[in-house]
């Protein structure tokens, strides 16, 4: 028998229902509105198609959606002046800086220049802290997403082994904090990892953040594992075809071994974009009780 599909869509489709729904409460209940700030430096076209699909998707949710779009030609302090009225904007809950940067301005600083009450993105160095010490804060959208995958199949986790592989600070180090917030044992693969396959082999779950096509194959995973698969990779046409988005996971050969998996388009892809609605729910519910 295969792996169970998870449907990333639908999961997602089900986080962003529920927030558009606490939103309409918030409104009706306080007249309070909450407003997401994208801000987008140069003209990247794949950072274009995100901060659309953001915009749109936060408007769909009932909430204000404003978008800076700056030239590539912006320097660090006009970038960090913008930073700062949105931070001192009262109708901006969340403020979010498209990745990447243009090579003149530190994206370090930039990102730690974010009021972390407003810190959508959850990568100021004071929700990072949170987040680690069980203290509350935001937690990153991508790794909070996979979480959520992980929990939508409801079964039970406490000392599971779990292997992430990729330490970035983006995915895979908040991947570990919140595994083992579910009480999993947690170990972190990453480009200097000896013997990857063994480690796969081990892994209940296994979440695959590296950034490289099919990397990961069937033989290496556990049978029954969970497999989530954060990786998006286009791969070139092939002879006359379309070109293809593929994960970190060899999903054909995966899906015949793994208990559950994500697939790549419609896993984890979808479930970034609703974890930054919940964010910025979350970020306007706790500033404005302040
Ligand atoms: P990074 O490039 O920042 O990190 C990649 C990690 O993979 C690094 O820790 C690196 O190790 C590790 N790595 C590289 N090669 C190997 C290898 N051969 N064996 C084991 N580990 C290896 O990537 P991100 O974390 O930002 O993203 C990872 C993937 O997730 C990408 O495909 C990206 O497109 C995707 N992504 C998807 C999102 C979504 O919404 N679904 C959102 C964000 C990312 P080392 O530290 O040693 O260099």
């Amino acid at each position: 028998m295969g792996a169970e599909i998870i449907d990333g869509k639908a999961v997602a489709a089900n986080l962003r229902r529920d927030v558009a729904a606490r939103v309409a409460e918030l409104k009706a209940s306080y007249g309070i509105q909450p407003g997401l700030a994208v801000v987008l430096v140069g003209n990247d076209p794949a950072s274009e198609v995100y901060v659309g699909s953001k915009g749109r998707s936060t408007v769909e949710a009932g909430m204000r959606s404003f978008e800076y779009r700056l030239p590539d030609t912006t320097t660090q302090a006009e970038l960090l002046a913008v930073i700062a009225r949105l931070n001192a904007d009262d109708s901006v809950d969340g403020i979010l800086v498209q990745l990447p940067l243009p090579k003149q301005i530190d994206s370090t600083v930039v990102l730690q220049a974010v009021d972390p009450a407003k810190d959508v993105d959850g990568f100021h160095p004071i929700n990072v802290g949170r987040v680690a010490t069980g203290a509350g804060g935001i937690v990153p959208c991508t790794p909070y997403g996979s979480l959520l995958l992980i929990k939508s199949l409801n079964r039970p986790l406490v000392g599971l082994d779990a292997l992430i592989v990729g330490r970035s600070n983006i995915v895979g180090k908040p991947m570990v904090q919140l595994l083992l917030g579910e009480q999993c044992t947690v170990t972190v693969a990453h480009s200097k990892t000896r013997n990857l396959p063994w480690h796969c082999r081990q892994a209940d779950i296994l979440v695959a953040a590296v950034g490289r096509p099919e990397m990961i194959r069937g033989d290496w995973i556990k049978p029954g594992a969970i497999v989530i698969d954060v990786g998006i990779n286009r791969l070139p046409p092939e002879a006359g075809g379309k070109s293809r988005l593929v994960g970190d996971v060899a999903f054909e050969e995966a899906r015949a071994v793994a208990g559950a998996i994500t697939p790549v388009p419609g896993g984890v892809g979808p479930m970034t974009i609703a974890c930054l609605l919940h964010n910025t729910l979350q970020a306007a519910r706790e500033r404005r009780a302040r």
